[in-house]
């Protein structure tokens, strides 16, 4: 059987590999997951209440208007809930956000290296990609490719913070920013580790409301999946003025969200404590990962995020993420984004304890 030609260019998506299957393959006892990002203190117990208490509804179709957490996001965020719209997960918005807006005419821009969905989706539709030679954000970089492509450009993703570097703008900066760029090119705000950059520094904080008022062209993306803790429920959701949203929502597919998911993502939202614990469990943590980057000479970019990427000079990142699996540890290895470098997640005390350990003598030779 042929398929469409545009699929010759594709690739897949590479998820984290999954603790089950390293168990067997590698014959450890215990794997420690340190790859997808994923909350290290799991899930909020008012989240699991919540999918417990409605577990017996799972043969009714959700309430597809999704009025209840649509709500709860409008309060939080200070806007109306016609400015919202649900994803299984900010990946679906993202894909909307493509088919609102790409075709094989056009193009998007992104910054060197970031998340990997805006482009492959972008390819599926056949549209060209745009990448300043930073690896980072530079806002300077990205303006001078914006002003020469502009006619073409019609999709600009900011990853605030960014995946996989960890580094964030200030909000100020892509405030300045915004003004320069056309009503016709949409500026998607990915802020999927938006709330640990709040915490560590307020000058990083995306808000929303704020955001949309001034600049109508931006859509603002925020998840379940990191700080709430609910990435195996596939909740994510994007706010923007409702021109945008009313856009992506004849794109969208009835029943997106499932209603369990939808259930926990209220939950987890008012648990504020799971929340608060979970930020102050990965920003103590992250002190340990810094300190070690510096005993060892690694290098290392200061993270935003919820984790840390290491870079390496002599020695291979594939090799040891290797040697790393081989012990039982998932990494992210970042060789397909043509770094030598790993990403990180910041787990739980005892687990980054272990990767310490385990690291230090792959780091050894022995
Ligand atoms: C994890 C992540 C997302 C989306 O995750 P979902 O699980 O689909 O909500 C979006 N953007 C970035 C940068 C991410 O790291």
């Amino acid at each position: 059987m042929r398929f469409n030609a545009i699929l010759n260019h594709l690739n897949t998506y590479e998820p984290g590999k999954d603790i089950e299957i390293i168990a067997k393959e590698y014959g450890v006892k215990e794997v420690i997951k340190l790859a997808s990002n994923e909350n290290p203190l799991g899930t909020s117990q008012k989240a699991v209440e919540a999918i417990i208490n409605n577990a017996s509804k799972a043969h009714l179709y959700p309430d597809d208007s999704m009025s209840e957490l649509r709500a709860k996001l409008a309060t939080k965020f200070g806007v109306r809930i016609q400015n919202i719209i649900i994803g299984a997960g900010s990946d679906q918005v993202i894909e909307l956000a493509t088919h609102a807006k790409l075709n094989s005419q056009n193009a998007f821009l992104q910054c060197g290296v970031s998340f990997a969905m805006y482009e492959i989706y972008a390819k599926q539709v056949g549209a060209k990609a745009y990448k300043t030679k930073s690896i980072m954000h530079d806002l300077a970089e990205l303006k001078s490719l914006y002003d020469k492509h502009k006619d073409t450009i019609k999709i600009l993703y900011l990853c605030l913070p960014n995946n996989p570097l960890g580094e964030c703008l200030n909000e100020s900066d892509v405030e300045e920013f915004l003004g320069g760029i056309d009503e016709d090119c949409l500026v998607v705000i990915d802020a999927a580790y938006n709330e640990f950059a709040s915490f560590k520094d307020m000058k990083k904080h995306i808000d929303p409301a704020k955001l949309i008022k001034n600049f109508t062209n931006t859509l603002y993306l925020g998840t379940f999946s990191k700080l709430y803790g609910l990435g195996g429920l596939r909740v994510g959701y994007g706010i923007a003025d409702e021109k945008v949203i009313n856009a992506l929502y004849k794109l969208r597919a009835p029943f997106n969200v499932s209603n369990l998911a939808l259930k926990a993502a209220v939950a987890a939202l008012e648990d504020k404590e799971f929340a608060k614990n979970s930020l102050e469990n990965n920003f103590s943590q992250m002190q340990r990962y810094e300190e070690f980057a510096r005993l060892n000479a690694l290098d290392f970019i200061p993270s935003y995020t919820n984790f840390i990427t290491y870079f390496f000079e002599e020695k291979n990142s594939s090799d040891l993420s290797e040697k790393l699996l081989k012990k039982g540890i998932i990494v992210r290895n970042l060789r397909s984004y043509r770094l030598n470098a790993m990403r990180i997640t910041i787990g739980k005390p005892y687990e980054n304890t272990r990767f310490f350990e385990e690291f230090e003598r792959i780091l050894r030779g022995n």
